[in-house]
């Protein structure tokens, strides 16, 4: 059955209205509410109507995907930001501090998202733009810093804030693409966001069109980061805008560039509704491709049978699985974060379970600040157990691919943790 509601949103101070809301046990209604003061919490009825299977609450994907769990913080902080909601004499105000006070600990970086790898023309920074790896750039539209619902793990939350007028968006507009045109070295621009698709035709043309004008020729490629298949897949079927939205991606294909639609897909569960099947077809129809990237997360999909069926589904609807990420620390480490042994041991058992179509997936990888670097392998040379690890992206063009090791530790979960193997120094490092 084809979705067909109006968009209804639920956030912390309506949630007792959605009606599956009495399925939750005190104690996670009571978690909501607290970790929910701390981090950004909105699901809409499409997630909850679609997705969430009621009667398994406790260990259901997208209801972990979405929902927030007492556990997300440490003992310490929970009670802290509890006995601030309970206290009497609490003011929002007062609330509002305590809330802001457990934010500093679980995100040292608060800004940093939206701050790094900024480029700068005419000495002045391009606000909006990340320019980190030669021939990507990506843009922020200053109106894509929200999503159409909200996941638990997300490291942008410090992002959803910020000015989201059109009279920003223009100006914005305005110096990436001349910041675009001055660099004949990029070839592809990704949209990110929050979720560039949350905004309407109109919004969205304003970055897209001008990359299809004279001057832009170098821009081969056109990339859209985006939720929405699974968050709101009525964007490419049946909202008023919808014909407006495929008619812009067929813009770009008719212009000859390469439009890559980035699903960012969890779960197969996100891909089984008939309302996402049509949205993929009509995104398909337009000439874009789908490509899909996820993070590996505790509690969402920590399981090679899971990834193994999605990777199936997504190749069978025409999907093209791109990365597995492991996940940064985005606060939640401790409930979310797993070892690089493990992110790497369900990346093989997983991949084992496929046939060649979905072996285009490459992982699980590591966004960080020298590049993107893959766990390739575990081995053992002379008798030294080491990871097997790989630049798919790097600042520096020259050590991208070039092999190299890890001392192994099992409970190594980022690349700060891991040491160099049979050298002085990661490449990154000399
Ligand atoms: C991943 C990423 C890209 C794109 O890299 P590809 O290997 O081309 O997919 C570009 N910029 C940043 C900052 C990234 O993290
Ligand atoms: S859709 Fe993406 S940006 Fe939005 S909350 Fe989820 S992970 Fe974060």
């Amino acid at each position: 059955m084809i979705f067909n509601e109006r968009m209804k949103l639920y956030t912390l101070g309506n949630i007792s209205k959605l009606p599956q809301y009495d399925k939750l046990s005190d104690e996670m209604k009571e978690g909501l509410k607290v970790v929910g003061s701390v981090l950004p919490f909105r699901v809409n009825n499409y997630v909850t109507e679609n997705l969430i299977d009621w009667d398994n609450v406790e260990t259901d994907p997208i209801f972990r995907l979405t929902f927030m769990d007492k556990k997300m913080l440490s003992e310490d902080q929970y009670n802290k930001m509890k006995s601030a909601l309970d206290a009497e004499m609490s003011s929002p105000a007062d609330i509002k501090a305590v809330a802001n006070e457990v934010r500093q600990e679980l995100n040292p970086h608060p800004a940093g998202q939206l701050e790094a790898n900024v480029p700068k023309l005419d000495n002045e920074p391009v606000p909006g733009l990340q320019h980190k790896y030669r021939e990507t750039a990506l843009i922020f539209p200053s109106q894509g810093q929200q999503c159409h619902s909200y996941c638990t793990f997300c490291f942008r939350w410090p992002q959803f804030i910020g000015d989201a007028s059109l009279k920003f968006a223009t100006d914005q507009a305005k110096t990436f693409v001349k910041y675009l045109r001055e660099h004949k070295e990029i070839t592809d621009v990704l949209i990110t966001g929050g979720d560039p698709m949350i905004m309407n035709s109109k919004a969205l043309a304003l970055y897209i069109e001008p990359l299809l004008e004279e001057g832009m020729e170098h821009i081969q490629n056109i990339r859209i980061g985006s939720k929405s298949l699974s968050y709101w897949p009525s964007k490419f079927v049946n909202d008023a805008d919808a014909e407006n939205i495929l008619g812009l991606f067929r813009k770009v294909v008719d212009s000859g560039k390469h439009l890559a639609f980035m699903a960012h897909l969890n779960h197969w569960r996100e891909i089984t509704t008939e309302t996402a099947h049509v949205a993929i077809k009509n995104i398909r129809a337009t000439g874009a491709q789908i490509r899909t990237q996820s993070p590996i997360i505790k509690h969402i999909n920590d399981d090679a049978d899971v990834w193994a069926r999605m990777w199936k589904e997504q190749v069978r609807l025409g999907l093209i699985p791109y990365y597995m990420f492991v996940e940064r620390d985005t606060g939640p480490q401790h409930y979310f974060g797993l070892s690089l042994e493990r992110a790497l041991t369900i990346y093989q058992d997983a991949i084992r379970q496929v046939s060649g179509l979905a072996r285009t997936v490459r992982g699980p990888s590591m966004s960080a600040h020298p590049g993107k670097v893959c766990i390739e392998g575990i081995t053992e040379i002379n008798g030294e157990k080491a990871f097997m690890l790989n630049m798919l992206q790097a600042r520096n063009p020259e050590i991208v691919k070039a092999p190299f090791f890890a001392k192994y530790n099992p409970d190594a979960e980022w690349l700060g943790d891991l040491e160099p193997a049979f050298a002085e120094k990661f490449p990154f490092d000399l």
